[in-house]
């Protein structure tokens, strides 16, 4: 292609953005990065009894993170001069007209300007789609403005379009009905038509429309989440798109050297989070150490990071935490469902009868309390036998697992994981010794002990 592509973003700040709202501008911005173009960012604010400023302040901190920069950016409520014009000289030249008329729900206003529609055929070829053909007589004189300060929406994309010189319109399927009447205006105003590209609609996994409960959340809430950006730009360029052979880990430079919109398929595209979530780990999983470390330490509450033991085990605690979460959100919900402070906080008193009721630190057939304190009773001494330096997984593994053999894995590994981690699901038992070290894992078990006899 010769001709410079530019292209256009065009969304209205009238939500947060969503998956298929920055899936348009993620394609938008593939396709022009790779043809070496320019990208428009253009904010769409002509209904002002929907717009907010904190949508358009969402959509320009969402696409700035994602690295979806623009080359240009314009706001349609600063440019209601330029359109006016445009309506003066349609109407000068009969394409369109003032009509008086009754509009109940306009308030007061007694005339709209209308298009004077010639009434053809407007066939035009979509990039994505083919041939398309209609006939515009259906549409009659359609509306373009309210006013002359109030043009609507068919006829600011036009001659935003014009004026911006964009040669690539890409956006989403919903707006292929809207297309003829935008060629008509083309027409008239002398403008070229821009090649169409129309996006198909993106889908929840049950192919049905996406919502909150589905895994449509904006852009703003995944980030708040935890998940990463090259992740999220790799996921959402992939829902309607492929490179054309299995590959799925593609970063920014990859999906610019392979975007093509052959590639975009017809049929509508599936958002899912399951597939989000499991690309979001494979990429922490190719994080430099010291950065996911990072990651989950800004995420730990005050509470474990000023405990004691926190410098000390940290270092045993973090490849736990990286392992159980694809997500860096997760810490945060790993810790207030009090999956994480057992590694660093010794129960009260008081909590330890909570935590470690007897009914749960019992397991097995004709399992008493009492069976099981003997059982905790003979782990501490086995335990007090391994010398402070070999206490580490394997050290008490090797001492502790004869007799947890000898008298039934469950009896004698149950109690002593629950007597140290308090939790139905958590590390096994010597994993935590490890963790917990000598004295404290004694004392725990020590606590449990005292609890099933009393
Ligand atoms: N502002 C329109 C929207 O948010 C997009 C217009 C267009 O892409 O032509 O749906």
């Amino acid at each position: 292609m010769s001709q410079k592509i530019i292209t256009r973003f065009a969304p209205s700040p009238t939500g947060f953005l969503h998956a298929g709202a920055y899936r348009t501008a993620v394609f938008s911005y593939l396709f022009t990065k790779h043809h070496n173009g320019s990208f428009v960012l253009r904010i769409e604010d002509t209904d002002t009894a929907r717009n907010k400023k904190e949508y358009e302040d969402d959509i320009l901190d969402s696409l700035q993170w994602l690295g979806i920069h623009h080359d240009e950016f314009f706001r349609q409520s600063e440019r209601k001069e330029i359109y006016k014009k445009y309506i003066e000289t349609m109407i000068e030249k009969g394409f369109a007209y003032v009509s008086k008329e009754e509009i109940k729900k306009e308030g007061d206003r007694d005339s709209v300007i209308r298009f004077k529609n010639p009434n053809k055929k407007v066939s035009f070829h979509d990039l994505i789609r083919g041939d398309i053909e209609f006939d515009t007589t259906d549409l009659g004189d359609f509306i373009i403005a309210k006013d002359f300060d109030e043009p609507i929406f068919h006829l600011v994309v036009v001659i935003d379009d014009f004026e911006m010189g964009i040669t690539h319109v890409i956006r989403g399927e919903d707006h292929i009905s809207n297309t003829p009447r935008q060629i008509l205006i083309q027409q008239a105003i002398g403008a070229p038509t821009p090649a169409y590209a129309h996006i198909p609609l993106v889908l929840a996994t049950d192919r049905t429309k996406l919502s909150k409960r589905k895994g449509a959340l904006s852009l703003t809430e995944y980030r708040r989440r935890g998940y990463l950006k090259q992740a999220i730009l790799n996921y959402i360029a992939m829902v309607g798109w492929n490179p054309g052979d299995d590959k799925e880990i593609l970063s920014e430079t990859d999906l610019i050297n392979l975007f093509s919109l052959e590639r975009v398929q017809k049929g509508a595209a599936i958002f899912d989070e399951v597939k989000l979530k499991w690309l979001n780990k494979e990429y922490i999983k190719k994080m430099p150490e010291e950065e996911w470390k990072q990651e989950i330490l800004k995420r730990l509450p005050e509470e474990i990071l000023e405990c004691s033991s926190f410098e000390e085990r940290k270092e045993k605690v973090f490849p736990i935490i990286f392992d159980r979460i694809s997500i860096f959100g997760e810490v945060e919900e790993m810790s207030e469902q009090g999956e994480l402070s057992y590694f660093f906080i010794t129960p009260t008193e008081l909590e330890t009868r909570d935590i470690l009721p007897p009914e749960k630190l019992r397991k097995g057939k004709d399992v008493t309390s009492t069976s099981t304190a003997n059982i905790l009773t003979k782990v501490i001494e086995l335990l007090e036998s391994i010398p402070e330096t070999s206490f580490t997984k394997e050290g008490t593994r090797e001492i502790v697992f004869p007799y947890a053999d000898e008298q039934g894995r469950g009896i004698v590994l149950w109690p002593m994981r629950y007597a140290l981690s308090g939790r139905e699901k958590s590390p096994d038992p010597f994993e935590l010794c490890d963790i917990l070290g000598k004295n404290e894992t004694i004392f725990r078990i020590k606590k449990a002990i005292e609890v099933l006899t009393q």
